[in-house]
C-alpha cells in the first residue's frame, strides 16, 4: 500500500519508460510513487579512481579508462559461455581487455569509444580480465557511482535510469518540506538539485553537502509532526484521574506468574502515576524482544480495571493478538475480569456481539488487531489503550488511536530499543519507560551464519536439539514454490525436514494463508510440545512465546531485514535453555555477520536502517517511526536537534499558518495512511 506522501501521489507509472512490468518490480521494493522513486537513495557508493597501471602488481584490481583501439573479437565456448577481446589505448599505453559473457556489448564497443574498465590485471600478459565495463571516462577526481537496492529483474542501471528520468520530468511532484526561511538560513540548494547530486554525485564533497540538506529535510518533516502532536497533547488537560493504591498494586503483583524485574516494576509504577494523575498518559514502553513488556501491559490493564475502566490491547497480527488473549485470559482466570478477543477473521455475528458488549461495558478488557479501532467500535468507558510493537505503526497512527474513546490514557510498547536521549527526541511527544534488564536466567542466543552448502551441519545441530526434546522453528521466505523465484518455501522444507527427521519427530507448518483457527490450533500444539519442528513464514515474527523452543533456523536469511531477523531470533532463548539461531544464506553473508556479533537490538536496528531505510522487502512494510530513508538517528543527531528546534519555531509562528507547506504537513498527520 502506498504511503501517504502528502498530496504527491503521482505513481511511478507516470514516468516515461516505466511500463507495467517495471511498476510491479518497483512495487516489490517498496516504490509506488514518484516521490518514493526519487527518494530511493543509494545504499552505498562505489568510488572509481584511476589506477596507475605502471605501479600495479600482478593480479591487482585496477580501474582504468581509455579508448577502444581494435574491433572486439567474440569467442564462443560451450555451455553458452562467451568472451570479448579488444585493445584499449590509455594515457599509459596500450593494454588488452577480456570480458566474459558480454557478447551483447560487441556492437557498442566501436573503435574510439571511451570506456572505463574495472578488473584484474595480469601484468605478465598485459591483459585486464574485466568484471565490468562502463561507458565514459574518469576525470581528474574520483568518479562516484550510486549503488541501489534492486530486485531480480531490476538492475542497478534500470533503477538509476528510472530515477534520473523522474528527476527530469516530474519536478512538481517532488515536494520540498523545508520552508523558505530555513532554505535561506542554511543556504541549502533546492531539493531537485540535491536529489540530482545524491543520485549522480560529481564529487564526494558535493555529495556530503546534498546529503545534509536531504537529511535535514527528512528530520524536519518528522520533527514537525512530533512537535505538532506534542502541542495537541498539551492542549488536552482532560485525562482520567484514578485512585490506585499501593494495596492495589500489591494485589496486582500477586496475580502475576513471575517475580518482576526491577525495570518491569519501575515501568509499572511510572504508569500507575500517570493513571493516577489528571493529565493524560502518553507513554512509550521500550524494551528489547523478550524483555517482558507484556507483563507490564497486563499489570497496567489490571490497575485500570480496578478503577472501573475498560482497557484495549492492540497487536499488529492476529497470531499475536490470539496469544496475548490466551495468555491474559489464563492470568485473569480467577478474577471477575471479562476478557475478549476481536480480530478481523471473526464472523460478522461474533463481532456484532462483541461490539454490543463493549458498548454496554460487559467486556472489561479487549484484545485485538486493528479491528479495535474501526469506526463501528464504541466503548462504554475506555480508560486505557495499549499498542504492542509500536514500531509497526507509523507516527500518523498515534493521532488515529487518540481519537478513540473519550480521552483514554495511551501506552505504546516498542521493541526497537533506542537510548534515552534519542528516545526523548524521537518520541518527543511522549514520556518514555525503558526495560533494559532481561528476566532472570536468560542466556543470550548463539547465532551462526551458514552457507547453503553447509546444510548438513545445520541438520546435525538440529538433531542435537531434538534429542534433548527441545523444539525448533524453521523459517522460509515463501509459502509455496513460485515461478519467478528460487527462494526457499515452507512446503518444500516440510518435505525435506520430513525426509531427515519425519520418522522420529513431528513436523508441521503454519503460514499466513491458513485460516486463523487452523493457525491457532498449530500454535497451540507447538506450545504444548506436540510438534517438534514448526516450519513457517514470518507470521511467527512478533511475540510468539514458546520457552521450550531452543533453536531457530532461517532459510534465505539474506532476504530479510536485520531487524526482522532480530525479532525472529527473539522467539528463542525465552526460557533457561541455551538457544541457537542459524541464518542460512545463498549469498550476501557479509551483511548477516552483525547478527553473530551482537544481541543488541539497537545496534542491529541502526544498521538495518542504514542499509535498507525502507523496512522489509517482505510482508508488511514497516512504516516505523525510525525508518528514515537517508537520516540516521544516531549518526545525524546534531541535525536532528536543529530540525527539532526549527520545526517547533515554524509550527509556533502564526504568520506562517497559511503556508501551503504547513497545511500539507498537518494534513498528512491527520489523514493516516
Ligand atoms: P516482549 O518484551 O518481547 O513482549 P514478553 O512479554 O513476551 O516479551 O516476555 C518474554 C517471556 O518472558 C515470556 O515468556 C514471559 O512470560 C517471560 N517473562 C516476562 N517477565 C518475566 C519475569 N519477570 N521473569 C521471568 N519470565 C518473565
Ligand atoms: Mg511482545
Amino acid at each position: 500500500m502506498p504511503r501517504n506522501v502528502g498530496g504527491s501521489m503521482a505513481l511511478v507509472s507516470s514516468v516515461k519508460g516505466i511500463g507495467p512490468k517495471s511498476v510491479q518490480l518497483l512495487n516489490k521494493i517498496g516504490i509506488y510513487t514518484v516521490n518514493d522513486l526519487v527518494t530511493h537513495y543509494p545504499f552505498r557508493y562505489d568510488v572509481l579512481e584511476r589506477t596507475n597501471i605502471k605501479e600495479a602488481n600482478q593480479d591487482d584490481k585496477v580501474i582504468i579508462d581509455g579508448k577502444v583501439e581494435s574491433v572486439p573479437i567474440l569467442l564462443r565456448f560451450k555451455a553458452g559461455l562467451n568472451k570479448l577481446n579488444f585493445r584499449l589505448v590509455t594515457t599509459n599505453g596500450v593494454v588488452g581487455v577480456s570480458i566474459f559473457n558480454r557478447a551483447f556489448m560487441k556492437n557498442n564497443l566501436t573503435i574510439g569509444t571511451s570506456v572505463i574498465i574495472i578488473g584484474k590485471y595480469d601484468k605478465t600478459k598485459n591483459i585486464i580480465t574485466a568484471s565490468d565495463i562502463k561507458f565514459g571516462s574518469l576525470g581528474q577526481t574520483a568518479k562516484v557511482e550510486a549503488v541501489y537496492h534492486c530486485t531480480s529483474g531490476l538492475t542497478n542501471k534500470n533503477v538509476a535510469t528510472f530515477i534520473n528520468t523522474a528527476l527530469l520530468m516530474n519536478q512538481k511532484d517532488i515536494i520540498d518540506y523545508i520552508p523558505k526561511i530555513y532554505q535561506e538560513r542554511y543556504n541549502f540548494s533546492n531539493k531537485k538539485t540535491a536529489l540530482n547530486i545524491v543520485h549522480n554525485p560529481p564529487t564526494i564533497e558535493k555529495l556530503k553537502e546534498s546529503e545534509i540538506r536531504l537529511k535535514y529535510e527528512e528530520l524536519f518533516e518528522f520533527m514537525f509532526k512530533i512537535n505538532y502532536l506534542k502541542q495537541e497533547h498539551k492542549k488536552e488537560k482532560t485525562g482520567i484521574k484514578r485512585n490506585i493504591s499501593e494495596a492495589d498494586l500489591k494485589k496486582c503483583l500477586e496475580l502475576l506468574p513471575f517475580e518482576l524485574t526491577n525495570d518491569q516494576l519501575n515501568a509499572i509504577k511510572e504508569i500507575m502515576n500517570d493513571l493516577n494523575s489528571s493529565g493524560r498518559m502518553n507513554r512509550i514502553l521500550q524494551g528489547d524482544v523478550g524483555s517482558g513488556k507484556t507483563m507490564v501491559a497486563i499489570a497496567s490493564m489490571y490497575l485500570n480495571y480496578l478503577s472501573g475502566y475498560q482497557s484495549a490491547l492492540m497487536a499488529p497480527t492476529e497470531i499475536l493478538a490470539i496469544q496475548h488473549y490466551n495468555n491474559i485470559k489464563n492470568i485473569f482466570k480467577d478474577t471477575d475480569i471479562n476478557v475478549s478477543l476481536l480480530v478481523g477473521s471473526q464472523s460478522k455475528k461474533e463481532k456484532k456481539e462483541i461490539y454490543e458488549k463493549l458498548e454496554d461495558g460487559t467486556i472489561n478488557l479487549i484484545i485485538g488487531t486493528h479491528a479495535l479501532i474501526q469506526e463501528e467500535v464504541t466503548y462504554q468507558n475506555l480508560g486505557l489503550v495499549i499498542t504492542d510493537e509500536q514500531h509497526r505503526f507509523g507516527v500518523n497512527q498515534r493521532a488515529l488511536l487518540n481519537e478513540k474513546g473519550k480521552k483514554p490514557d495511551v501506552l505504546y510498547m516498542s521493541a526497537t530499543p533506542i537510548p534515552r536521549t534519542y528516545a526523548l527526541t524521537i518520541y518527543g511527544d511522549m514520556d518514555v519507560s525503558i526495560i533494559k534488564e532481561m528476566p532472570k536466567g536468560r542466556k543470550p542466543v548463539k547465532t551462526y551464519v551458514k552457507a547453503d552448502s553447509e546444510i548438513k551441519d545445520v541438520l546435525e545441530m538440529m538433531y542435537e536439539e531434538l534429542k534433548e526434546n527441545h523444539q525448533i522453528y524453521v523459517i522460509a521466505p515463501l509459502i509455496e514454490e513460485s515461478e519467478n523465484s528460487d527462494l526457499t518455501n515452507v512446503l518444500e522444507l516440510r518435505d525435506k525436514m520430513n525426509l531427515a527427521f519425519g520418522s522420529k519427530f513431528k513436523i508441521d507448518i503454519v503460514h499466513g494463508k491458513m485460516a486463523s483457527a487452523a493457525k491457532d490450533k498449530i500454535m497451540t500444539e507447538f506450545k504444548e510440545n506436540k510438534i517438534n519442528i514448526l516450519i513457517s513464514t514470518t507470521v511467527i515474527e512478533v511475540g510468539v512465546d514458546v520457552p521450550n523452543a531452543s533453536m531457530m533456523v532461517i532459510f534465505d536469511a539474506n532476504r530479510f531485514g536485520l531487524s526482522t531477523l532480530h525479532q525472529l531470533r527473539g522467539r528463542v532463548g525465552r526460557g533457561s535453555i541455551e538457544s541457537k539461531c542459524v541464518l542460512i544464506s545463498k549469498e550476501d553473508t557479509k551483511r548477516l555477520e552483525i547478527m553473530e556479533r551482537t544481541n543488541d537490538g539497537f545496534e542491529i536496528s541502526e544498521e538495518d536502517f542504514k542499509l535498507r531505510g525502507h523496512g522489509d522487502l517482505f510482508g508488511t512494510k514497516q512504516s516505523g517511526d525510525m525508518s528514515f530513508k537517508i537520516a540516521s538517528v544516531r549518526g545525524d543527531y546534531k541535525i536532528l536537534l536543529q530540525a527539532k528546534k526549527d520545526s517547533l519555531e515554524y509550527l509556533l509562528d502564526e504568520s506562517t499558518d497559511n503556508d501551503e507547506l504547513k497545511k500539507l504537513l498537518i494534513e498528512s498527520i491527520n489523514s493516516s495512511s
